[in-house]
């Protein structure tokens, strides 16, 4: 039997299992695997899918204007410096596009965000990875690592799965490093997040750096992940490119005025950030308080290297329906929930280290009945 013939590289890829694709097989009660916002919609937010859907027969708005003005407005930027995007994963896409010429190859960091290497094969472009140090970004090394044919570097800041963030002299002495006809790519699906006063906010870096394009999201603080909308802030000769590059009406009329009802619920939007941020605080030490090693975190997520026990300590997680996203061999990333999720995650936690006195070879058994 002959197949129809399709890349290779997609036989690869149909392995590749994300984040919450457990979740039809086994129903937790906690959703901690994904980083969403715990919280509902932001108020106003159903009304106006509500509304976008009854006018469905029509095409989107082909340019995004409203939700682009008020993005514009929002950060005192022009207009042609945004583009929308269907999530800001879709623009990331269209940016390893725009930079696939054969040969190309985009850098990371590692571990990182795993889409990145996955959109990299997609586009038939080269991923290399460079290792974090001490769960960071080695952004020296990250510059040292650039070669002749480097088309784009990510910088996920804060890291997914890390938390950590690079700081803002560290990157503007690695953007110096970078040639200028570089692409680079802040991705910010967590900068409301941050607290650290260290932190660059990408936005500044780009107005003064036509290299530098940032992309942020709808999906984490503003709690829309469902609806799938992002955008991208850049010099107005990249967004132009890239807009030409996206799908045409991908953002979808009810994701276009979701955003927007979500912006104008921005006051809300940032208590309850505040809340998500205190929590994280609250789980980390008491975390750190009996014993678990823990970076430092400015989303809303947690990392825990857990190496040859991540699996194990995810299906303890599992067992007492508390979803977490498990990286075999390396550790397990846990998002900051409803304070009751987190406590039912802090709960586990505790009891996995009062049983886990066992010497690391032996099989981890569970002690409950
Ligand atoms: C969640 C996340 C995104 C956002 O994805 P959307 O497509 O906007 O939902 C982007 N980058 C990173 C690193 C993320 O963790």
């Amino acid at each position: 039997m002959h197949r129809p013939r399709v890349r290779p590289v997609l036989d690869d890829l149909a392995t590749y299992q994300p984040g919450p694709a457990a979740r039809g097989s086994s129903a937790h009660t906690h959703l901690l695997e994904a980083n969403e916002s715990p919280h509902d919609p932001p108020p106003g937010v159903v009304e106006a899918v509500a509304a976008a859907v009854a006018a469905a027969n029509r095409y989107p708005d082909f340019h995004g204007t409203e939700l682009i003005r008020e993005l514009a407005r929002l950060y005192g930027v022009p207009e042609d410096h945004i583009a929308l995007g269907a999530g800001s994963v879709a623009l990331l896409q269209v940016l390893f596009q725009a930079v696939g010429e054969p040969g190309a190859e985009v850098l990371h960091a590692w571990r990182s965000f795993e889409l990145y290497p996955v959109l990299a094969d997609l586009a038939g472009v080269r991923s290399r990875r460079v290792p974090l140090a001490n769960e960071v970004h080695d952004l020296r090394a990250m510059a040292d690592a650039m070669g002749p044919g480097t088309r784009m570097v990510i910088i996920c800041n804060p890291n997914n799965p890390t938390g950590t963030v690079a700081h803002q002299t560290e990157l503007e002495d690695f953007l110096d490093r970078v040639p200028s006809d570089c692409l680079v790519a802040l991705d910010e699906a967590y900068r409301e997040y941050v607290r650290d006063p260290k932190a660059p906010d990408g936005l500044s870096l780009c107005r003064e750096r036509p290299n530098v394009v940032v992309l942020r999201t709808f999906s984490k603080a503003y709690g829309i992940a469902g609806l799938r909308a992002g955008y991208l802030v850049g010099d107005p000769y990249v967004v132009a490119r890239l807009r030409t590059a996206c799908l045409p009406f991908s953002v979808s009329t009810a994701a276009q005025a979701a955003a927007m009802a979500a912006l104008r619920a921005r006051d809300e939007v940032c208590r309850r950030v505040d809340a998500v941020v205190a929590e994280r605080l609250r789980m980390r030490m008491t975390l750190v308080d009996s014993g678990w090693d823990v970076p430092a975190s400015e989303a809303n997520f947690l990392w825990l290297r857990l190496d040859g026990a991540s699996a194990a300590f995810g299906r303890w997680c599992d067992e007492r329906g508390i979803g977490v996203r498990v990286f075999p061999d390396e550790g397990v990333r846990v998002s900051v929930g409803s304070p009751g999720s987190n406590d039912a995650f802090l709960a586990a936690a505790a009891a996995w280290r009062a049983t886990s006195r066992l010497p690391p070879e032996s099989p981890l058994i569970s002690l409950d009945p």
